[in-house]
């Protein structure tokens, strides 16, 4: 931990909701989400312990109004947006006030009648809703360990970083209209592949189903046409980040992607964790990126820390595992701190030429990977299929089989520190539909 605490992340912090051992949401994190309850309508909660409160209620009883004008219409939405919207002094003011609410020496929720009893209940009973209306997605390719492991891959023999890598945080606009909350099934897709090289493409179902553990960060009032976002104003524009997973289909991807990168390989769904952890919660675990060679171009460049220690892991298992009730397999533990690209830079440079960000822009940062084996996909874990993953059940994975669940989690601090964390975000595998295109022709 690099230890910068404030009134809000102050370790000594206790809650009067019970905060189980180990879990990711003691009164230091306060991660917002989308929320209902059978009947109820979505609205924005905080998670706390085992538990969400209810923000819709608690503004309803006016005791939110202070710290967030219009709090009442705010927190009863369904989207974080008009939150996002109303920028970090409005942020930081909500996350004051919910770190008093919730504070073991005060008294003002239990002192409303009936009000905890109705806004306070276990997160089990909580349908999470997609976080935010995502706008525009952008997907980087921020860390240097992974662009190498796949240059490798992709394009054997030739130098596997390409000359543009340490000059420009890589990214695609990729599809929001399939970005799920966590939990969503994903369907297999269908497209073009070509197995054979000496072949024409075939059409199907992916054979090459792969995983890409990332974190994305959403943006907040955004910025005007024509107006880049300076480095040193990144902070103001980002309330916070979620765990994302890629999905990719690796055969459709590399028969797609030249000369214009990521498409359908990509866009058929990406799942995002249903809490939003914000900057604030994890201020205390900011800490400095890798060293940058040769130094970026002076829009890129910054003396802040901007990158940050988080613990991340992947969780496979298979359909076979889960009816056998065995635990998932834990195939990797990359940490977020090495990403060569950080956030500051990637919401610079995505802004430089003028474009603009939204409230709930979602700018994921490319497939988090480690030295190995810490690998954040499948393609660099199995070395494209040659180094299968046993599983327990006997089976063995190159890219995922249908049944196939996967798990994504990820927290900063622990131990002595408090925990902050993402939750998860998870998803598993159903069976392509092959509607009436399923015979594969191959000319
Ligand atoms: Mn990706």
């Amino acid at each position: 931990m690099s230890g910068v605490f404030d009134a809000t992340t102050d370790p000594a912090l206790r809650s009067w909701v019970p905060v189980p051992a180990e879990c990711d949401f003691p009164v230091q994190n306060l991660s917002l989400g989308i929320v209902s309850r059978a009947g109820e309508s979505p609205r924005v909660g905080v998670a706390i312990g085992a538990d969400v409160l209810d923000l819709a209620l608690v503004a309803e009883a006016g005791l939110l109004e202070e710290s967030l004008p219009g709090s009442r219409v705010v927190l009863s939405g369904a989207s974080l947006n008009a939150l996002l919207g109303r920028g970090r002094s409005a942020w930081t003011a909500l996350r004051a006030r919910l770190s008093r609410l919730l504070a073991v020496d005060d008294q003002t929720l239990r002192d409303v009648p009936g009000l905890v009893e109705r806004a306070l209940y276990p997160r089990t009973q909580a349908r999470m809703r997609l976080p935010f209306a995502v706008g525009d997605y952008v997907d980087f390719y921020s860390s240097i360990e992974h662009a190498t492991n796949l240059g490798r891959l992709f394009r054997p023999g030739a130098e596997p970083l390409l000359p543009n890598y340490r000059h420009i945080p890589i990214g695609y606009h990729g599809r929001s209209s399939t970005i799920v909350v966590s939990g969503t099934p994903i369907v297999r897709p269908c497209g073009q592949r070509r197995p054979d090289p000496q072949r024409g493409p075939v059409f199907g179902a992916s054979a090459a189903l792969d995983i890409e553990l990332e974190i994305g960060f959403v943006t907040g009032p955004g910025n005007a046409l024509g107006t880049p976002i300076s480095i040193a104003a990144a902070r103001e524009h980002i309330y916070g980040l979620v765990l994302v997973n890629d999905w990719s289909a690796r055969d459709i991807q590399a028969w797609e992607y030249q000369p214009l990168g990521p498409f359908l390989g990509k866009s058929f769904a990406t799942s995002i964790s249903p809490w939003v952890v914000s900057l604030a919660a994890l201020e205390p675990y900011r800490v400095a990126g890798p060293v940058q060679e040769p130094e970026p171009l002076p829009y890129l460049r910054t003396a802040e820390a901007w990158n940050y220690d988080i613990a991340l892991s992947v969780e496979l298992q298979s359909a076979q595992m889960a009816r056998a009730g065995t635990a998932p397999l834990t195939i990797s533990r990359p940490n977020f701190k090495k990403m060569y690209w950080n956030m500051a830079q990637q919401l610079a440079h995505a802004t430089v030429n003028g474009a603009v960000t939204r409230p709930g822009d979602l700018f994921a940062s490319g497939t988090i990977s480690d030295v190995e084996p810490d690998f954040g996909s499948l393609i660099e874990l199995t070395w494209r299929g040659a180094h299968p993953i046993r599983l327990p059940d006997g089976s063995q994975r190159a890219f995922l089989q249908d049944g196939d669940s996967v798990r994504l989690l990820g927290h900063a601090g622990g131990g002595a520190a408090p925990r902050i964390g993402f939750g998860e975000v998870s998803g598993s595998v159903s069976a392509a539909d092959l509607g009436t295109t399923s015979t594969e022709v191959n000319p």
